[in-house]
C-alpha cells in the first residue's frame, strides 16, 4: 500500500541495516520517553509517531517510558496527561515504565562502578566543579577527591543514600578523563543529593541519578534496540556508550542511541518550560487552552488524531532543524475535517433581514445536504421564515461588479432555500445599518426542480431563521505569538511577542439542530469554518471553538503586507 511505496527514513535505513546484519526480528524494540514534567507538545508527537510508527512497521514493542529523575519538576497529572496524549493520538504501548522502577538497580551498578574505581565522591561545590570544568579547547582540572579510596567512596555514596548529607554537599561522578575533547567525558555527574519526595518512590531515594546515567541504562534494562532522541545528545552519545560499556553483557542486546532534529513550529514555542510560562502567568487558560501546541490544547480546538499524525507523517523527519509553518499543520487538519464534518448554518455577527413578501408566522422546513463530501451523511432540516440574520460582512448597500454577496437591488440565494432581493434597508443614528428588508422568489427554492430553482444567482449566503435559531458563545482564535519564531531573538522574551488579539468571543446564532451537540462533537459552520463544542460547553450554555478557518487567511493577510 501507500506505506510500502514511500521512502524509507534515515531511522529506517539504519534498522534495515541492522536488519541485515544479524539483528533478528524480535530484536527490534522501541521507546518514547518523556519526562512528565509538563503536557506533551506537537513537537512529541513527531517522536511519537516516529517511534510507534516504526513498532507499527517492523511489528516491534514499542514502550512508554518515563524518565522520571528530577522530582523537583515532576508530577503525576503530567504522567497522567501523558498516556491520555499518546492513547488519544492513536498509538498502544507494549509496556508502561518508570525510570524510578530501575532506581535500586541504577544504584547497585553505580556502587559496582565504585568498586572498579570507576566512580567516585566529589565532595566540592557546584562553582568549584564548574571552574574546574575547563573549555572545549583547554582541558578540565582533576578534583582534589578524585582519588579518593574505594572505601571511603563506598562509605560517602552509602551516606549519601542514607541521607546523612545535606543537599550539595556531595555527587557522584563517573572517572572518565578530565581532558577529553568532549565537555560531557569530563567526569560527569551520575548522582545528586535531592531531599525532595518523588510522585512515585515517595521518600526512598534521596539522592538521584542523572538523565546521562539513567538512559541508556534504562535502554538496556528495557532491552530497547534503537533508543531515539533528538540532535542535541548527539555529544551525550559517547558518554551513553561509555557507560553501557561498563555493564553490557555480551549475551543481552546492545541499545543504540541515533539523533533526529527537533520540531519546530512557527508562531508558538515548542518547550514544556515555557509551555509552563504560558499557564502559570496566565497567558493562557491551562495546558489545554485551544491556543496551545500541546497536544491537549489541539484536542480541545478541535483537531483530530488524524491530522496530527498526517502532519507528522508529512514533516516527517530531518537530521537538521528547522522551523515547520503552522499553516501545514491546518491544512492537514482542514483536510480531514472537511472529509467527515457534518454541515451547518451559524451566524456570527448578525444583521437581520425580513423578507416582506413572505407570510408572517409562517414556517417551512427546508431540505438540507449534511455533508456533500460524504454520500451517508444524510440530510436534516433547517427553518426558514420572514425574519432571518445573515452576516453584516455580507450586506452593503452599495458595492462594486466583485462583490458577490448582498447589495440593494442585487440578488443572492440563500443556502438551502430562496434566492432574495434586497430592496431597501434601515439604520440607526450612527448610520449602521440594523436591518434589510428583502424579497424572495417562491418558486426558487434549492431542490424543487423548478426552473427558477436552477437559476444561477453569484452569491450563496448561510443564514438562520431569526426565532428558530439558538444562541452559543464562539471562540475565535488568531495565533499565541505575533512573531514566526518568537523564541528565537536575541534582545527580545518570547513573552513579549503574545499576541494580545489571540481570543476573541462572540455570540454566535445557530440553527437549531445543534441544540444537542455534545462536547467534542465537529461541524463545519458553512463559510466560517471548523468548529467544536468546547469542554466549558454546558446544556444552559453552548460553547464552540474555531478549530480553523475554511481558507488561510493569514497567508493571504502577510502576503498583502
Ligand atoms: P521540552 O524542551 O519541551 O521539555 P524535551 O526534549 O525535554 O522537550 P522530553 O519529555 O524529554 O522533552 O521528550 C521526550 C521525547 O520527545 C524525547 O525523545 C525528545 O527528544 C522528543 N522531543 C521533544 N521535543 C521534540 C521536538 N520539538 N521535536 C521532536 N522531538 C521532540
Ligand atoms: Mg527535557
Amino acid at each position: 500500500m501507500g506505506e510500502e511505496e514511500k521512502s524509507l527514513n534515515f531511522i529506517e535505513h539504519i534498522v534495515e541495516d541492522d536488519l541485515a546484519n544479524g539483528y533478528g526480528d524480535g530484536d527490534l524494540r522501541f521507546r518514547f520517553p518523556p519526562e512528565p514534567n509538563g503536557y506533551l507538545h506537537i513537537g512529541h508527537a513527531s517522536s511519537i509517531c516516529l517511534n510507534f510508527g516504526l513498532g507499527l512497521r517492523y511489528n516491534a514493542p514499542v514502550n512508554l517510558r518515563f524518565d522520571d529523575t528530577n522530582p523537583a519538576k515532576e508530577e503525576k497529572e503530567y504522567v497522567d496527561a501523558i498516556k491520555k496524549d499518546v492513547a488519544w493520538l492513536g498509538y498502544e504501548w507494549d509496556t508502561e515504565c518508570f525510570a524510578s522502577d530501575y532506581f535500586q538497580q541504577l544504584y547497585n551498578w553505580a556502587v559496582e562502578l565504585v568498586k572498579q574505581g570507576k566512580a567516585y565522591v566529589d565532595s566540592q561545590s557546584s562553582e568549584e566543579m564548574a571552574q574546574q570544568k575547563g573549555t572545549p579547547t583547554e582541558p578540565g582540572t582533576e578534583s582534589p577527591f578524585r582519588n579518593r579510596t574505594i572505601e571511603e567512596n563506598l562509605e560517602l555514596f552509602e551516606g549519601m543514600k542514607n541521607g546523612d548529607f545535606d543537599e550539595g554537599t556531595h555527587v557522584l561522578r563517573a572517572k572518565i578523563d578530565m581532558a577529553s575533547s568532549n565537555m560531557l567525558m569530563r567526569d560527569p555527574i551520575m548522582y545528586r543529593i535531592l531531599h525532595k519526595p518523588h510522585h512515585r518512590t515517595n521518600t526512598d531515594w534521596c539522592i538521584y541519578p542523572m538523565y546521562d546515567w539513567t538512559h541508556g541504562e534504562s535502554d538496556y534494562i528495557e532491552q530497547v534496540s534503537h533508543s531515539l532522541c533528538t540532535l542535541e545528545f548527539l555529544p551525550h552519545r559517547e558518554l551513553y556508550n561509555w557507560f553501557l560499556d561498563q555493564l553490557v553483557d555480551s549475551n543481552k542486546l546492545r541499545p543504540k542511541q541515533r539523533e533526529f532534529a527537533r520540531r519546530n513550529l512557527s508562531h508558538t514555542v515548542v518547550s514544556k518550560r515555557k509551555l509552563l510560562q504560558l499557564v502559570e502567568s496566565k497567558v493562557v487558560d491551562g495546558w489545554d487552552d485551544p491556543r496551545m501546541p500541546t497536544i491537549s490544547g489541539l484536542r480541545r480546538r478541535g483537531y483530530t488524531p488524524e491530522s496530527i499524525r498526517n502532519f507528522a507523517d508529512t514533516i516527517g523527519i530531518a537530521k537538521r532543524e528547522n522551523i515547520v509553518d503552522v499553516s501545514l499543520l491546518e491544512f492537514h487538519v482542514r483536510e480531514h475535517l472537511n472529509k467527515i464534518t457534518p454541515r451547518v448554518m451559524a451566524v456570527l455577527n448578525p444583521l437581520k433581514i425580513v423578507i416582506t413578501n413572505y407570510e408572517e408566522g409562517k414556517e417551512e422546513w427546508l431540505d438540507a445536504e449534511n455533508n456533500p463530501e460524504d454520500e451517508n451523511a444524510g440530510n436534516r432540516k433547517v427553518p426558514f421564515s420572514r425574519e432571518l440574520y445573515i452576516e453584516q460582512e455580507d450586506f452593503r448597500e452599495e458595492a462594486n461588479r466583485k462583490f458577490f454577496r448582498l447589495k440593494l437591488g442585487g440578488e443572492v440565494r440563500l443556502k438551502n432555500g430562496y434566492i432574495i432581493k434586497a430592496e431597501s434597508c434601515t439604520k440607526d443614528a450612527n448610520g449602521n445599518v440594523t436591518e434589510v428588508q428583502c424579497t424572495y422568489d417562491p418558486k426558487s427554492k434549492s431542490g424543487s426542480g423548478t426552473e427558477e430553482s436552477l437559476r444561477k444567482v453569484k452569491g450563496t449566503l448561510h443564514w438562520v431563521s431569526v426565532s428558530h435559531a439558538i444562541s452559543a458563545e464562539v471562540k475565535l482564535y488568531d495565533r499565541l505569538f505575533t512573531d514566526a519564531s518568537p523564541d528565537t531573538h536575541k534582545d527580545k522574551d518570547f513573552m513579549d511577542f503574545v499576541n494580545p488579539d489571540s481570543l476573541r468571543k462572540v455570540t454566535g446564532y445557530l440553527e437549531p439542530s445543534l441544540k444537542e451537540a455534545k462536547i467534542g462533537d465537529r461541524f463545519q459552520f458553512q463559510r466560517l469554518g471548523y468548529f467544536n463544542v468546547d469542554t466549558d460547553s454546558t446544556v444552559e450554555k453552548l460553547v464552540f471553538n474555531r478549530t480553523v478557518t475554511l481558507r488561510d487567511t493569514w497567508a493571504k493577510l502577510e502576503q498583502k503586507s
